[in-house]
């Protein structure tokens, strides 16, 4: 099974503001509420194109519970290690007359010392039924920065590729664990190398730098312009068609999410990078965050066009 890793979790709570104006007050009809963190968007999606998933992380207090509870009622398998900390509430306001997002972050509870170590011995352990790992998203507060970089290390004397998707420090780190694949998009790979990248050529640099770090794969993706993949041997390219789109966040999770289950059906590279731009897709044209129809997937992998780079290089 795929077992993703979800450090941060977050109940995100949304409402529909009309006219959101800072310092006023505002009648609201119930928030729209979903179990959040980029990690537990992955899984749904790996749920949904009929992958088996395993969920886990850190949870704590009534909010943690709710969020299991919410998980249980879409049949989505969980293990998280249970924190004396309260797990951290999203709240953002959707103004739709004026077409704006505002967004308060909690920044989430602060992981002890023990609470690492157990967190260790309980991923060490989940690994063993595991036969890829994702882990998304930001750290609390007490994980130690170079978390990711040990979980790198756990999966490859397992055996087991390792795809991580986060950014700043932890990205930075994470890449010392030369995880299996990583997938920035354009801003954190800008942020990761700490200069402008203006053209293709200078991003496939940065992405190179990546690899020979030891990383097998960087997957870079570019929104509405598809996404290149940065092998050790092999550069690809995926164009993807205009098309008219409702809400893309959470394409690059949808993204990783198909990128898993191709490993996982033994799909070759060109098709793994087609069908995990056809997933980011599949999810923008979609009005939630995190959810793709399969059918829609399957309907747009054919119209990603993958070319290799590299040749004569
Ligand atoms: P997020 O953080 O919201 O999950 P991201 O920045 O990590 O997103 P993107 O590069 O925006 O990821 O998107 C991932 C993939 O989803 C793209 O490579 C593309 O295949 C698809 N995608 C994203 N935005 C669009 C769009 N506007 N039109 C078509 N496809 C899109």
């Amino acid at each position: 099974m795929i077992l993703t890793v979800t450090l941060n979790p977050a109940i995100d709570v949304s409402y529909h503001v009309q006219h959101f104006q800072i310092g006023h007050g505002h009648r609201v009809e119930n928030g729209n509420k979903t179990a959040g963190g980029k990690g537990l968007n992955v899984s749904r999606v790996l749920q949904q194109l009929n992958s088996e998933v395993l969920c886990t992380g850190l949870l704590g207090g009534s909010t943690g519970t709710w969020i299991k509870n919410q998980l249980d009622s879409v049949n989505l398998m969980h293990d998280f290690l249970e924190i004396t900390g309260e797990t951290r509430t999203c709240l953002a306001m959707l103004d739709p007359i004026a077409g704006t997002q505002t967004e308060l972050m909690e920044r989430g509870p602060t992981i002890s010392k023990e609470e690492v170590e157990r967190f260790r011995d309980h991923f060490k352990h989940l690994c063993q039924k595991a036969n890829i790992v994702i882990a998304s998203g930001s750290m609390p507060k007490g994980m130690p920065s170079p978390f990711y970089q040990e979980m790198g290390e756990i999966t490859r004397e397992l055996h087991i590729p390792f795809l991580l998707d986060t950014s700043g420090n932890a990205l930075t780190e994470g890449i010392e664990g030369r995880p299996f694949l990583i997938k920035p998009n354009e801003m954190e790979l800008r942020a990761y190398v700490g200069r402008e990248l203006s053209n293709e050529e200078e991003m496939l640099e940065a992405a190179k730098i990546i690899c020979n770090k030891g990383v097998q794969y960087v997957l870079l993706s570019l929104g509405s312009k598809g996404a290149i993949l940065v092998g050790q041997e092999n550069i690809l390219k995926a164009e993807i068609p205009e098309m008219e789109v409702k809400n893309p966040v959470g394409s690059g999770d949808s993204m990783l999410a198909g990128m898993a289950y191709a490993l996982q059906q033994g799909f070759s590279i060109s098709k793994s990078l087609a069908f995990a731009c056809a997933c980011g897709m599949a999810n923008a044209v979609e009005e939630q965050t995190g959810y793709v129809e399969k059918v829609v997937v399957e309907k747009l992998v054919p119209q990603v066009k993958v070319t290799p780079l590299n040749e004569g290089r």
